[in-house]
């Protein structure tokens, strides 16, 4: 049975063990047993699922995906944390607490031990400093992954899951939907952590595509041209794109491919589909037959 999720259990915890709260960390320990319900069920944990948790904290949501898994995996960086979780998991035989930098660790490898290759589900309450490269690591580096469902800032899981021609719409909205389809499961306000965050949280799922949704011969320079498009959000695509540094296609190669996706010469580059941007990508990448040229 899982014992946490409650504002008195967690506090008797963290006196007994007179554990400090590290900033740095981005320590915010979830005390609201609808929540964490809420979280397993958006990630559709089930009996034959390995779940990688990242940052198990005190293991309060450790002990529900225990409970419905059939093996977890919890990666938490602070070690004052790890004697906490050997007495609040000692109950279950189906967890392994690794001690370490989730960004440093090699998870692929994880995927491989623990589920033999097959796909993972990813769930955490995450540590809000380093949400994007987390989430962004996961998918670039091809680890076999079902979904990913976090808890994420409010700002965040909105600007994963805008669309195109909204102001939430950017970088990350594409680069996030190029691997998979967001859905906001739940808006929690911070008095459901210990501290309170300074900000509100969402908990978001991310469904991996089993292929991306457009073809791309060239990701990268995908990637580059959104990228140029928002930096400069105010000016017009073609502006966008004609003063980015890393690009170095001439202004009639650029007006070109605009004009071979059918818009407006003026469009702004926070209008296009991410099927635009792989459209605009195509287009500059055989026009210039090694990728860039001025
Ligand atoms: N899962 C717990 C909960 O919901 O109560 C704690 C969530 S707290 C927001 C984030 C956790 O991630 C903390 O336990 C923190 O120490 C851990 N953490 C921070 N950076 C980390 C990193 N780079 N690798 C692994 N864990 C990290």
């Amino acid at each position: 049975m899982a014992t946490l999720g409650n504002p008195q259990k967690t506090i008797e915890i963290i006196q007994k063990y007179q554990f400090a709260f590290q900033k740095k960390f981005g320590q915010n320990f979830l005390i609201d047993q609808h929540v964490l319900e809420k979280i397993i069920g958006a990630a559709g944990v089930a009996k034959e699922d390995m779940v990688l948790e990242i940052g198990p904290g005190i293991g309060t949501m450790t002990q529900y995906l225990a409970e419905n898994a059939r093996q977890v995996v919890a990666v938490e960086i602070d070690k004052n944390l790890i004697p906490i979780l050997e007495e609040t998991l000692s109950g279950y035989d189906n967890v392994t607490i690794i001690n370490e930098d989730i960004l440093k660790l090699d998870i692929k490898a994880l995927a491989w031990e623990h589920n033999d290759g097959k796909p993972i589900k990813v769930v955490a309450n995450l540590p809000y400093y380093i949400t994007t490269p987390i989430i962004m690591g996961l998918f670039e580096s091809g680890v076999p992954i079902d979904n990913i469902t976090v808890m994420v800032q409010k700002e965040v899981a909105q600007r994963m899951q805008a669309g195109p021609g909204t102001k939430d719409y950017g970088a990350l909205s594409l680069a996030v939907q190029y691997y998979a389809t967001p859905y906001i499961a739940a808006n929690v306000p911070p008095n459901c952590f210990i501290p309170r965050p300074n900000v509100g949280s969402a908990v978001i799922r991310l469904t991996r595509h089993p292929e991306p949704p457009v073809s791309v011969k060239d990701p990268v320079l995908m990637f580059e041209l959104i990228r140029a498009s928002f930096n400069q959000r105010r000016k017009t695509l073609q502006n966008g794109l004609n003063n980015a540094q890393n690009l170095n296609f001439t202004k009639e190669q650029i007006a070109a491919a605009i004009e071979s996706l059918g818009v407006q010469p003026g469009v702004r580059g926070e209008t296009l589909t991410l099927s635009q941007f792989a459209g605009l990508a195509n287009y500059l990448s055989k026009e210039s037959g090694c990728g860039k040229m001025k």
